[in-house]
């Protein structure tokens, strides 16, 4: 009877009692109130048994919503890593804790809490397996000080990208030590990023790449002039020698492939100039935290890699000064 302490009924979602007369579904192992079984006449999640369904103490859609939950609480953890830097200098390095170093918080990831004698339920355990697998392979990372051939420490890149950790951590590992390709471990320098791309040059200010987004916001200037041009003629039947015409056609048309391709190339190689960058950037940083042994060293690396909402916006506003100079431009001229 205990083990179906506090599980609910599929049939009617009631909570069973000490006194109650269940029976358990032979094939999935759900229990069920007698009445409520006899009154269906068969299981109360017999939906699921196609697919496997096996009865370990949550009805279908109680786990499905559990493992929602638990994976967006591992997330915002990882996200929340700034928070967690920011305040309680003991967990400051580490937010879930690591287990020995620390008597306020010995709990490893996803290791039921002893130290207020109540046992947690394990988030971790009820992400589904292969989001699971995935997590600790992130958590792994971002808690890992050694530093590579690159001279950097998985740790010290998620914490200088500072955001979206979940993505770069794995973009990050790609680069640093390659992917499984037909069983071998290659190395890679393409991770997809699309909005790397597509908001190109917006991201790369967000992301703090300066320079790259210069770049960007003039060579998407600059393809765009001569299609700019041509319109501006046909606009003011400002007549044209045919030559010229088709010049500008072909000029245009090499415009409009330069703008697409360097969207794409963007997508596909975003992530390596980003990590790149941060490489250079971390070495710089931790020149002045005594080699990052030094106090506050990670939380000095958030602060001046985690992408800004302050660049993004000067990024709309460059990107839209530039379309309105390019189109003036003829005029101007
Ligand atoms: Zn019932
Ligand atoms: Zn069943």
């Amino acid at each position: 009877m205990s083990r179906f302490k506090d599980r609910s009924c599929p049939v009617c979602r009631v909570t069973f009692k000490d006194t109650d007369d269940i029976v358990v579904c032979p094939e999935c192992g759900t229990p069920h109130h007698r009445e409520c079984y006899m009154s269906i006449g068969e299981c109360g999640v017999s939906a699921y048994h196609a697919e496997g369904f096996v009865w370990k103490g949550m009805l279908p859609d109680e786990e499905k919503k559990a493992q929602q939950e638990a994976l967006e609480k591992a997330a915002q953890e990882v996200e929340d890593r700034r928070e967690f830097v920011s305040s309680d200098p003991h967990v400051a390095e580490y937010p879930s804790g690591v287990p020995g170093q620390n008597v306020n918080s010995t709990r490893g990831y996803g290791e039921a809490d002893s130290g207020n004698g109540l046992p947690e339920m394990d988030a971790l355990s009820q992400i589904p397996d292969p989001y699971q697998s995935v997590y600790r392979s992130i958590r792994e990372i971002t808690e890992d000080e050694v530093r590579g051939k690159d001279g950097v420490s998985g740790k010290e890149l998620c914490y200088f990208a500072g955001k979206s950790i979940i993505h770069y951590a794995q973009a990050f590992n790609a680069f640093r030590n390659g992917v499984m390709r037909n069983g071998k471990l290659q190395p890679v320098k393409v991770f997809f990023n699309f909005c790397s791309g597509l908001f190109s040059p917006i991201h790369q200010f967000y992301r703090r790449m300066d320079i790259l987004g210069i770049v960007m916001l003039l060579i998407s200037g600059i393809a765009s002039l001569p299609g700019v041009f041509l319109y501006w003629f046909q606009e003011k039947a400002i007549e044209l020698s045919a030559s010229m015409v088709s010049t500008l056609d072909i000029l245009s048309a090499v415009g409009n492939f330069i703008g697409l391709g360097s969207t794409v190339l963007l997508c596909v190689f975003g992530d390596y100039l980003y990590y790149r960058y941060c490489v250079r950037r971390i070495k710089r940083i931790r020149v002045n935290y005594d080699d990052g042994k030094a106090e506050g060293y990670y939380t000095a690396l958030t602060e001046s890699g985690a992408p800004s909402r302050l660049r993004a916006v000067i990024g709309i506003l460059a990107n839209m000064l530039m379309a309105q100079f390019v189109m003036r431009l003829p005029l101007i001229l």
